[in-house]
């Protein structure tokens, strides 16, 4: 037995110090990744469940490496955090969505929206609202054509540092979203203190609703309190047709997912749009 213990722990061992040896591995390639120019912003749609007509964009970070192809954000964006990466990162990402907007407005997309997701740190990066400021006069758009997406874990941290820069931001023009709602721990009570536009329900309940009853009630009564404060609703991770009548006939505004379109490249979006979404 004592042998036999032995040889878990050193097998254990052995795999957290590959775990360890392939983080410092991503680590160091994060940190060139941004002057070589590998990240890019892939733009996914979203629809009005009332017109079927486009909404807007989600902006979602794409790390292409040279030697691992391409990596989920799941698997880079912790590492980008822990190794103060993210806010320059998340600057070259709303920097990119500001030429995207532009660049759809000439197109004659309008009324549109793009959503850009903040971590924390950028969020408490005193920077931030003069870095939007400038950028709004450099590609003359409106701060209105914006959502920033929080997530609820995002929002228990510094809570009135956070209040008082989002209010900021508001007051600037730009929207707020609360991401991944359902998943988080903190209350519904910062729906009455933050300046939020728009909840988005987390994909994993849209996965389950047809086949779950919680999954399908904390969908309904999250459609209708969201309604009732007088927000947008969006539900992400819309697969299926089934999926998106269901939605659709309890009053949710907004779809976003496979089922109309995956993330796009910023390069393509034009194309794409004039092949797959124009009336
Ligand atoms: P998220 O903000 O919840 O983004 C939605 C995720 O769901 C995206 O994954 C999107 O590709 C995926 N998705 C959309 N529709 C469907 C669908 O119908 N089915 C399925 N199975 N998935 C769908 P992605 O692009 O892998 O991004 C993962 C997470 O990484 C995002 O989750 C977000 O938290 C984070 N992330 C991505 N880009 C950025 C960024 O620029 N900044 C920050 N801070 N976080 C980002
Ligand atoms: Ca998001
Ligand atoms: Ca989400
Ligand atoms: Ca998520």
């Amino acid at each position: 037995a004592k042998a036999r213990g032995g040889n878990c722990l050193h097998f254990y061992s052995q795999q957290m110090f590959d775990h360890f040896q392939n983080r410092l591995a991503l680590e160091n390639e994060l940190k060139h990744a941004l002057a070589q120019q590998q990240f890019a912003i892939h733009l996914q749609p979203k629809i009005m469940l009332d017109t079927q007509r486009l909404q807007g964009f989600e902006v979602l970070l794409r790390w292409q490496s040279p030697s691992r192809g391409m990596v989920p954000p799941d698997e880079f964006i912790s590492i980008l955090e822990y190794a103060r990466l993210m806010i320059p990162v998340g600057y070259w990402v709303i920097e990119q969505s500001f030429l995207a907007m532009q660049q759809l407005q000439h197109a004659g997309y309008a009324d549109i929206t793009i959503a850009i997701n903040l971590s924390a740190e950028q969020l408490m990066d005193k920077g931030l609202p003069s870095y939007l400021d400038t950028l709004l006069q450099q590609y003359h758009l409106q701060a209105s054509n914006f959502e920033l997406e929080l997530t609820e874990s995002l929002l228990a941290q510094n809570i009135q540092d956070t209040i008082t820069t989002m209010h900021q931001l508001k007051a600037m023009g730009f929207l707020f979203a609360i991401d991944d709602f359902g998943t988080g721990y903190s209350s519904l009570s910062y729906l009455r203190q933050m300046p939020v536009d728009t909840i988005k329900i987390d994909k994993s309940f849209v996965f389950g609703m047809l086949d779950n009853q919680a999954d399908f009630d904390i969908i309904t009564s999250t459609i209708a309190m969201v309604k009732k404060l007088g927000l947008a609703v969006v539900a992400e991770g819309v697969e299926t047709q089934a999926q998106c009548r269901m939605l659709k006939a309890h009053q949710c505004d907004i779809a976003q997912g496979y089922l109309f379109s995956k993330p796009v490249a910023a390069s393509q979006l034009l194309a794409h749009l004039q092949a797959n979404l124009d009336e």
